[in-house]
Order: C-alpha cells, then structure tokens, then sequence
C-alpha cells in the first residue's frame, strides 16, 4: 500500500503525535526544533508531500505549493486565523485547507475579559462592573464572531447590558441576528454600527476580527481619539489590526484610560524596550490567548484530522 508523505511543522506533543506517528500508511517528516520552523528547511523537506500541518508562522503561498509538487492534497493550519495562506492559490489548485475554529473560542475569550481589572495594588481604574453613577456598561466589538461572542457573554454577569459592533463590510446588516443575540445572552441593546460611532459609545472595545491586509490599523489615531477617556482597548485578534505608534501616543496622551493587548505589531520581535510593553497602562502578553492545555490538544487534535481527511479523503 502506499505511503502517504505528510510534513509536521512543529511537534504537536506526546497527546496527539500518536495519531499520526502510529499509523502505518503515513510517512511523517517533523521539524525537529523547538523553535519557528526554518522556511528553507520546509520548502526542501515538502517536496512530494500528500499533506502538510502548519502553524501561524508558515507563509502558505505558491513558492510553497511549487515546492510541495503535484502530490499535496491538503494543508493543515493549527491557528483559527488564516491570513498566511493565499487561499485562491489553494484553491485555484484544488488543494484542501483546514484550520482550527470553536475548539479555542472559549479559552481566548477567557483571556480578553480579564485584561482590564486593574490591581488596586498598582493603579486604579474604571470599575467593571455597573455603578449607581453609572449603571450601564457598553462592550465594543471590532469583528462579532465567535470569540466576541463568547466574550460578551462573560461581560452580561458584570452589568454590560449593550452590546455595539462592526461586521465584515462586504456583509450587510442584519437586524434579526442583532434582535437574536440580544435575546440569546440578555442584554438591552445589540447593534451594527459605524467605527465611529464604536469608539465613542464604547466603555472596552474588544477587537477580534481576522488579521490581513483589509483590517490593517482598523485601529488608528482616528479611532483612539473618538474613544473615550476612561474607555479600554483590548485586542485578543492580531497585532496589525492596531497602529502601536498611535496606540502608545494615546496611552501617553489620555485619550483613553487603558489596554490589554496579546498581540502586538511586529511580533514575535517585540522585547522587553517595546514602547507598549513599558506603557503603564497596557498589559502585553506574549499571544497566549489560546494556551490552555485542553484547547492546545484540541486545536492539534483538529489540525490532524483535517489533515488526514485531506490527506486519505
Ligand atoms: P470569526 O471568524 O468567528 O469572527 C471574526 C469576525 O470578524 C466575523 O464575524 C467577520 O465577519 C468579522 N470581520 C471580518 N472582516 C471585518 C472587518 N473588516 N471589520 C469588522 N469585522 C470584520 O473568528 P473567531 O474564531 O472569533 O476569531 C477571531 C480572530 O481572533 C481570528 O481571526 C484570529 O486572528 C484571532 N485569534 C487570536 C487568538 C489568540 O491567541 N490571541 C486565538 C484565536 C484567534
């Protein structure tokens, strides 16, 4: 029988390997570093591959495809984002592309709430939860997908009883789903609205729309100034979504209280001098926003079986 030839980028951990190093219908070729699989390395070790599983970091583009040769059937990404494949190459070829939603919506949505509790040890700032001064909260979305969603959802126990957001702008609104949502998770207002109108209604804008070159710096000095001065900006997506010189110029400046990023332009060059990472008031994290030890295996465990699908299918 044959062998398939499938190429790792990354060792997925003793959990789920075995899903694949125990079949015997597949020859596996892994990257054997613990580090950012070397580019040269992969276009050499791809040739005659039935499939590769890939992450974040492997730029899927014709180079890749050419190298990979007429046998490649599918490409395997363990991200939920898929801005580093050129997904009309994919399919102008008719090669299968997975990646990896729902097993990691809950785990980043954990992580972009709690960004902006503010240690009464180090620095104060606008409480959480509804006040008798203030007894509404306003949650922002710049993308209202599943992890937004699942955001929202552990915003409603704290008081956040409106809910604003911008959508894709090739997909037009639709009250229904705004009426459905609000339904869904309880909350007094659900409603598509301008970037402007997001920013300034806004008390913690949430961006978590996809990366690549039609959301880059969505983010801007525009934005940042139409927010409000004790408003938060948390961004859980991409770094490219956000504009960092314009960010810290705006921490620095008060054009809004605060931020929790965990992800930054430019990273993963992005060291203990970065300005954001030395602001007061923005809490960086070095994009950990999936890494629970349960969504880590589901999210390999899924990248396998797209992979295999592709690969035998
Ligand atoms: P999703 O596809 O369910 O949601 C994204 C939403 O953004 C969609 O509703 C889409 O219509 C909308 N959108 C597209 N273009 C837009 C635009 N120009 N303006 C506003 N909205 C736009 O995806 P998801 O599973 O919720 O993930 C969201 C993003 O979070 C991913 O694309 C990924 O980049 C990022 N992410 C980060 C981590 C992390 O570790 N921090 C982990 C997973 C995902």
């Amino acid at each position: 029988p044959t062998r398939h030839k499938v190429v790792i980028s990354r060792n997925l951990g003793p959990d789920v390997m075995p899903l694949l190093t125990q079949r015997s219908d597949l020859e596996i070729v892994l990257w054997p570093e613990n580090r950012v699989c070397d580019r040269k390395w992969l276009l050499e070790n791809i040739a005659g591959a039935t499939g590769v599983l890939v992450m974040l970091s492997e730029k899927i583009d014709a180079e890749f495809l050419d190298a990979a040769g007429p046998n490649i059937r599918v490409v395997s990404t363990m991200s939920v984002g898929y801005e580093h494949a050129d997904l009309k190459e994919l399919a102008k070829r008719g090669v299968r592309f997975g990646y990896t939603p729902d097993v990691l919506t809950d785990a980043v949505a954990d992580l972009s709430w709690p960004n902006f509790t503010w240690s009464p040890f180090s620095f104060c700032g606008p409480q959480l939860s509804a006040t008798s001064t203030h007894p509404s909260r306003t949650a922002g979305f710049i993308g209202f997908g599943r992890i937004a969603q699942a955001t929202l959802a552990r915003l409603v126990p704290f008081g956040f009883t409106h809910c604003l957001y911008t959508g894709n702008p090739s997909i037009a609104p639709d009250p229904a789903f705004d009426a459905e949502i609000a339904a869904k998770y309880n909350v007094r207002e659900v409603r598509r609205v301008s970037l402007d109108e997001l920013a300034r209604e806004s008390d913690v804008v949430f961006v978590l729309a996809p990366g690549g070159p039609s959301t880059y710096h969505i983010v801007d000095e525009k934005f940042l100034k139409g927010m409000k001065r004790t408003g938060v900006l948390v961004n859980t997506s991409r770094g490219t979504l956000v504009d960092s010189d314009a960010l810290t110029k705006a921490l620095r400046e008060g054009w809004l209280w605060g931020a929790g990023l965990d992800v930054v332009e430019g990273e993963p060059n992005v060291t203990a001098d970065h300005p954001l990472v030395k602001e007061p008031r923005c809490i960086v994290l070095p994009h950990i926003g999936s890494a629970t030890t349960e969504t880590r295996i589901g999210m390999a465990t899924l990248a396998v079986n797209n992979l295999l699908g592709g690969v035998l299918g």
